[in-house]
């Protein structure tokens, strides 16, 4: 018999609607990613998949987490990450959520700016502090480039300032922007990361590691052409292997690296089961006329980031005969029309004759599901989720 994936198996298994997660895929990914990045501490993003068994599965591996508020650094020491392969890697908190924080263990803060510097030493006395320096974002699908991060001047004026604050000024990071697509986004913020070690360095200030942040691409995602994104991601770890020898002959040996990749572990290692609510034809105001394939999941119970890109899709009633097929948009099944591909996304190919109930896979949707769920817009309730590929092979 052929060999079929724990999530290939839970998807056909499975006769409700819910979210699966490959442990055991997971648990490949991380250690591929390891051995792709030697000598880079891999610190989970929880934020793109905060799901207990997840978390559980790479920290048992040895994986830390990059924790966004106390609750989930709280969530991060439950699962047995300890303490100290845990950092607070939101540049926004209040004097409440730093000081939870130090309660609870954490000593390493990222900030980019001196009014978030002078509450961390007020709040969380002796902290370590790294800076996180703006990217342009170019390349990525989500750029994350206004919000978060500061100049290299900005840079090296607050870690500066972190001595005589009794703080240790312990290293910078970036954020190439998530679902990055380009090798250059890395090797622009290796540049830009060299400039301000150099600087730092002239300043007879000696950082201890950087963190270079997330960004790694899913490979299993379409773009909204529905062509596959195919990210290079061999060039992308090369670029990063060569960023870091160089970092370190500027900054010198001794510094260690970080990396907090969240979408990268978890995209492709998870998928929804929905069903169709139903595919109807309509005529538009403008006269043409138009396919909709209404699922039961959409933007705001898992598919959250179909703003961006298409998900493979797979109609397992109907196997591809290739005909019988018609262009359609697809939408989710609540009451907000944004719960739908946008416009200058492709029309999605899909079997003529499908019927209310149908199962629909959506693939490579493990990252963010969860967390982008609503807690039940227009009644239509959270996924729930189911583990699978956890024993250890
Ligand atoms: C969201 C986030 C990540 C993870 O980003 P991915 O693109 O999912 O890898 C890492 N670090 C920080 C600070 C983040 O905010």
């Amino acid at each position: 018999m052929a060999h079929v994936s724990p999530l290939r198996a839970a998807l056909t298994d499975a006769t409700e609607d819910g979210i699966f997660f490959d442990l055991a895929g997971i648990r490949r990914g991380y250690h591929t990613l390891r051995r792709e990045l030697p000598g880079v501490d891999i610190r989970f993003a929880l934020k793109s998949c905060p799901v207990d068994e997840v978390l559980g599965c790479l920290a048992g591996e040895g994986a830390g987490v990059d924790g966004a508020s106390p609750h989930e650094l709280e969530q991060a020491l439950r699962a047995g990450v300890p303490a100290g392969r845990t950092h607070y890697g939101n540049t926004v908190k209040s004097d409440r959520d730093i000081a939870e924080a130090h309660r609870l263990g954490v000593r390493d803060f990222a900030t980019d700016s001196i009014e978030d510097l002078a509450a961390i030493a007020a709040h969380a006395p002796g902290a370590r502090v790294f800076c996180r320096l703006a990217t342009s974002g170019d390349g990525a699908l989500w750029g994350l480039s206004n919000k978060f991060g500061c100049s290299p001047a900005d840079a090296v004026r607050i870690l500066a300032a972190a001595r005589g604050m009794g703080l240790t000024p312990s290293g910078l990071s970036v954020h190439v922007g998530s679902q990055q697509m380009t090798a250059d986004a890395w090797h622009n913020a290796v540049d830009c990361l060299a400039d301000v070690l150099t600087a730092l360095g002239r300043r007879g200030i000696v950082l201890d590691h950087v963190n270079l942040g997330g960004g790694l691409p899913a490979l299993g995602y379409l773009d909204r052409h529905g062509l596959p994104l195919e990210p290079p991601l061999d060039k992308i770890f090369a670029v990063i292997r060569e960023g870091m020898r160089h970092l370190r002959k500027v900054h010198g040996e001794h510094l260690a690296f970080v990396m907090e990749p969240g979408r990268h572990l978890v995209a492709d290692h998870g998928a929804v089961r929905a069903h169709v609510a139903r595919l109807s034809e309509r005529q538009r105001p403008d006269g043409e006329r138009q396919h909709w394939l209404y699922l039961s999941c959409g933007k705001f119970n898992g598919l959250y980031e179909m703003d961006a890109l298409q998900y493979p899709l797979v109609f397992p009633t109907h196997p591809d005969t290739g005909s019988g097929y018609v262009p359609a948009v697809l939408a989710g099944p609540t009451c907000d029309s944004d719960d739908a591909y946008p416009q200058g996304h492709a029309l999605v190919h899909v079997p003529r004759d499908l019927a209310s109930g149908d199962p629909v896979w959506v693939l490579s949707s493990g990252a963010y599901a969860i967390s982008y769920t609503t807690q039940g817009f227009n009644g239509f309730a959270p996924l729930p989720y189911t583990c699978v590929g956890g024993g250890r092979p």
